[in-house]
């Protein structure tokens, strides 16, 4: 890792190694592998940010499993009613399946929060959450994630799919920012 990063104006340090990140992603891929195996599970990958995670922790995971990519959209609605949330993307039947959504971090939990409600009319057997990263402490939501990564400080980070301001995405390590 470099001692330190530079992304437009501001300065990162070294956070965790691709080694690190690679390990702890093979145990999750044994957990999910326990709790998975026998069933019909379907992974809901969140973009832009989890593409990385979702892709390391794909190619660990020995079972039959299906996988979608879906975004939340925001946008300004026409009506009074402020910004309306959509989930884009979902192009599988989740009806009676098993469903393991996939994040690069969870933060307060609203996000979560919002794509629990939107998934809710698909009738889904069950809904977990596995996550490379979460912050507990800024943590206030209603479905806690299940799989998790590392637990990290309130502190903001980048790399390995995250990024500050779309810039630092392809960056194959965790550099958190340096105050
Ligand atoms: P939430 O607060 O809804 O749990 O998280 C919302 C989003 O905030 C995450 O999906 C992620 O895009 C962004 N986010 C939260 N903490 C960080 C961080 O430390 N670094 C980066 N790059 N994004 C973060
Ligand atoms: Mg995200």
């Amino acid at each position: 890792m470099k001692l330190e990063i530079r992304l437009l104006d501001k300065t990162f340090s070294p956070y965790l190694s691709e080694d690190e990140i690679m390990d702890r992603i093979e145990i999750i891929a044994n957990d999910l592998e326990q709790d998975y195996s026998d069933k019909d599970v379907v992974f809901l990958s969140v973009l832009n940010g989890a593409f990385m995670f979702t892709s390391d922790l794909m190619k660990s995971l020995d079972i039959n499993l299906q996988i979608s990519f879906v975004k939340l959209s925001s946008y300004q609605g026409t009506e009074s009613s402020g910004v309306v949330r959509e989930l884009i993307g979902l192009n599988k039947n989740i009806k009676d399946k098993h469903v393991v959504i996939l994040e690069d971090i969870v933060d307060t939990g609203n996000t979560i929060d919002k794509f629990m409600e939107l998934l809710k009319p698909h009738g889904a057997q069950s809904i977990e959450v596995c996550t490379l990263l979460f912050k507990p402490t800024a943590f206030e939501g209603q479905k806690a994630p299940k799989y998790v990564g590392f637990e990290i400080p309130n502190k903001f980070v980048v790399g390995y799919g995250l990024d500050y301001d779309e810039a630092g995405r392809n960056i194959k390590e965790l550099y958190q920012l340096k105050e």
